[in-house]
């Protein structure tokens, strides 16, 4: 058992960063969030203390995004129909990014959020874990709306962690299925940012980006570090991947903090995305997560939402990491009370009766094509390759 403390931010007020009912990241994902955790026990658990996040600042924000940009959010937030400003050219309107109005307090308070809880984690040694499911909209940029993201709450969190201590080296980790392009092109020229994202190949999948060249340039070039996956990639391939990389990449950094985005859209049945991971993969992800932050970024960790469009997934998969967070371990089933709400929430998804899957189809198919499945091993074993022989090799030359 840990002594730690895991603080959680959130608020019902999340609900209103809403792009409508149609829209794939709706509110529903953390509502139900909140409400499994809550029927699961968790919140009744001494470790978990949960806060209420502030909004963050003008000034905070215009530490990543640029005056202009802010603005012109401030605009539409009051008025979707301001014709003022264009709204196309800041990747806002019809599509992935809807104007609503509000937009511009409910992003500034997921920022806040996620502000709030890197400062915890960084500040005060009571709390090594604190976890923002709101936050992670890492496709967000200096002057454009992204995939979903208006501001982004990573950077604006980055930067507040800057403002405390000048030198701060922050280890970024991005498990997203999407390549997490925001925070690396913010922070692509800084030694002191490093990002390191596994997602699926950009060939194949928005925002295009993350290939093995990206690298960083100026005097960051080598702190930038992307993992390109094959579609259908299994547990097997992905968890040992992740060992095999990730915690020798921290090892080499030795950063003051790692802030990890945990985007579940590599879930098997994610409607947006072709990845091959199931339910019960993701607390082996926590625990390798959690065991390398103790070990190489002094015993702190933020950790942030992101990504996963069913709602019979996303619920479960955060609940898995808080679990983690808190060293519970928890049975395969689900809580009836929360059955019953998903079914009268979600009548356009089936129903899950256990806490975890297992993705025994994508397995099957992988092993019925011996050919498919080599070359997966292959793939994982490149990219080990080329974390030993290039990637850890430009830290420590850099250091
Ligand atoms: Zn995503």
């Amino acid at each position: 058992m840990t002594n730690y403390n895991v603080g959680l931010y959130f608020t019902d007020e999340y609900y209103e960063y809403n792009f409508g009912n149609t829209h794939p990241l709706r509110p529903l994902r953390l509502e139900l969030t909140y409400s499994l955790i809550k029927k699961l026990g968790l919140l009744e658990n001494k470790l978990l203390h949960v806060f209420k996040p502030r909004h963050c600042t003008e000034e905070e924000l215009t530490r990543v995004h640029s005056p202009n940009y802010v603005q012109v959010i401030q605009k539409l937030s009051v008025d979707p129909n301001d014709t003022s400003v264009r709204p196309y050219s800041y990747g806002l309107g019809p599509g992935d990014n809807p104007i609503f109005k509000g937009m511009y307090e409910s992003s500034t308070l997921i920022c806040g959020a996620s502000l709030q809880a890197a400062e915890k984690v960084f500040l005060d040694e009571e709390y090594p874990i604190t976890f923002n499911p709101a936050g992670g909209l890492h496709h967000a940029m200096r002057n454009h709306a992204s995939g979903f993201c208006i501001f982004n709450d990573i950077g604006v969190a980055i930067a507040h962690l800057k403002t405390l201590k000048e030198d701060i080296k922050i280890a970024y980790l991005d498990i997203d299925c999407h390549h997490g392009d925001g925070v690396q092109w913010m922070f692509y020229d800084d030694p002191n940012v490093l990002t390191i994202s596994y997602h699926e190949d950009g060939r194949y999948l928005f925002p295009g980006t993350g290939t093995i060249e990206e690298t960083g340039k100026n005097s960051g070039a080598g702190f930038s570090i992307n993992f390109p996956l094959q579609r259908w990639t299994t547990d097997k391939i992905f968890l040992n991947l992740f060992r095999g990389t990730f915690p020798k990449i921290l090892e080499t950094y030795q950063p003051d903090i790692l802030i990890s985005q945990l985007g579940v859209d590599t879930h098997h049945l994610d409607p947006l995305t072709q990845m091959g991971l199931s339910l019960s993969v993701y607390p082996d992800i926590a625990q390798t997560i959690k065991t390398t932050a103790k070990e190489y970024a002094y015993n702190r960790w933020l950790a942030l939402g992101g990504g996963g469009y069913l709602m019979s997934v996303v619920p479960r998969a955060w609940a898995l990491f808080l679990a983690k967070m808190l060293d519970v371990e928890l049975e395969n089933k689900l809580p009836e009370e929360w059955y019953q709400e998903f079914k009268n929430k979600v009548p356009f998804e089936k129903a899950p009766f256990y806490l975890w899957d297992r993705a025994d189809e994508i397995q099957r198919k992988m092993l019925a094509d011996p050919e498919i499945a080599q070359k997966m091993v292959e793939h994982r074993n490149t990219l080990i390759k080329i974390c030993e022989e290039k990637y850890i090799p430009a830290i420590i030359s850099h250091r």
